[in-house]
């Protein structure tokens, strides 16, 4: 017996198709036209895609909902950390409110899992992970939400943090993160052996934000891939952002993507403007997780980002010069399909037995909704209805 079924919808471009729901699980792809049981969405035609998965996002720093907040401090990695501490409390970050909103902004554009990075230090210890998770309650639970514990302010240069992050493991957070290990620390052996130790005894992830390019990037990916080895951590470490990569060139670059795969390490990426091209041909097929992320929006960093990782698998598409449909296509598949081990899920697609999570676009193909970005006329979330015509309404 059906709970839903979206009717007349083509999976990934394809055949007119009728999507069958129960429990919050695809039971059936069947052609259109058969006889239906429960609630029926004519979906006339729309493309249908998995949800959305924002493999790389802040939802904790956000003053979403809340009046403009002028740009402000050093345009520095380290300037951006001390000026949201200095005025984070000013406007009530994080909070609930905030923190549900940027939510609700992500299931309007079909994101139906996330795995974020929540700020933990010495200022506002563990509250940014309750945050988070009462923001994911307010919703009912149906965007997936898998926390990173996210040292932003440095690990060893703060003595207490690595006790703070293994509460954090005990709160609930899945991961641990870490922060450029040399510019932030300037001590990268003492912070990656503080925190895989964290992950070895707890048998969590971790998912370490590096933004240093070039050789001192790559030496730093040395480190990680040394200790994932060492410590049997294969396929639970993930790089986040990691420039360096692209900065690489010629038989460098391909030997540490091998060594990278090899290691079981993945990779979140949110595609700026103004960075290296990744190799990403060679990374998918060495067979590494790769995803895209809206990383934070409308914070004290950046006041841009609107969370819709459709229009980020687009900028990937531009900053790699994707032209093919065939490419087009993959791009989409890295915001969706391809982000499965993300939010640790083996299967995310339109599949019997996968969670229901699913997202119609009126557009003529896949590569037309990925370069039109077109409104989400209907969002599915563990076989519910979310939203409709871009409107939430959790
Ligand atoms: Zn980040």
């Amino acid at each position: 017996m059906a709970d839903l079924t979206l009717t007349d919808v083509r999976p990934w471009g394809g055949a007119p198709t009728d999507i069958v729901i129960a429990d919050g699980v695809i039971t059936e792809l069947r052609q259109t036209g058969a006889p239906t049981s429960g609630e029926v969405v004519a979906g006339r035609g729309a493309i249908a895609l998995p949800g959305f998965v924002n493999a790389h996002a802040h939802v904790d720093k956000s003053w979403w909902g809340m009046p403009w907040v002028s740009y402000g401090g050093e345009p520095t990695t380290q300037g951006r950390i001390a000026h949201e501490r200095a005025e984070r409390a000013r406007h009530g970050i994080p909070s609930v409110d905030a923190t549900t909103a940027v939510l609700r902004e992500y299931l309007r554009h079909g994101t139906t899992a996330t795995r974020t990075h929540v700020d933990v230090d010495l200022g506002i210890g563990l509250r940014g992970i309750e945050v988070a998770q009462e923001a994911a309650a307010a919703l009912g639970g149906v965007l997936e939400v898998e926390i990173v514990a996210f040292p932003q302010d440095g690990v060893v240069r703060r003595p207490g943090v690595l006790k703070l992050l293994e509460d954090a493991v005990l709160a609930g957070a899945s991961h641990i993160g870490g922060i450029d290990p040399c510019t932030i620390d300037r001590d990268p052996v003492a912070q990656l052996d503080g925190l895989f130790d964290i992950a070895e005894r707890r048998g969590v992830g971790l998912d370490i934000h590096l933004h240093d390019g070039g050789e001192l990037g790559a030496f730093q990916y040395e480190l990680i891939i040394d200790r994932t080895r060492r410590t049997g951590l294969q396929g639970r470490v993930t790089v986040s952002h990691g420039f360096a990569l692209g900065d690489l060139v010629g038989e460098r670059q391909v030997a540490l993507v091998d060594e990278l795969a090899d290691a079981g390490i993945s990779w979140a990426t949110v595609a700026p403007v103004r960075t290296s091209p990744l190799p990403w041909r060679r990374m998918r097929k060495r067979g590494m997780g790769l995803g895209l992320g809206t990383d934070g929006i409308r914070d004290l960093w950046s006041p841009f980002g609107d969370g819709d990782i459709l229009r980020i698998a687009l900028g990937f598409a531009r900053l790699h010069g994707l032209r093919t449909d065939e490419d087009l296509t993959a791009a989409v598949r890295l915001a969706t399909s391809d982000a499965a081990v993300f939010v640790h899920r083996g299967t995310h697609d339109l599949l019997a037995g996968a969670r229901a999570d699913i997202v119609l676009v009126d557009a003529e193909n896949v590569p037309e909704a990925l370069v039109r970005v077109p409104p989400r006329q209907l969002v599915v979330a563990a076989g519910r209805i979310v939203v409709r015509h871009a409107e939430v309404l959790v």
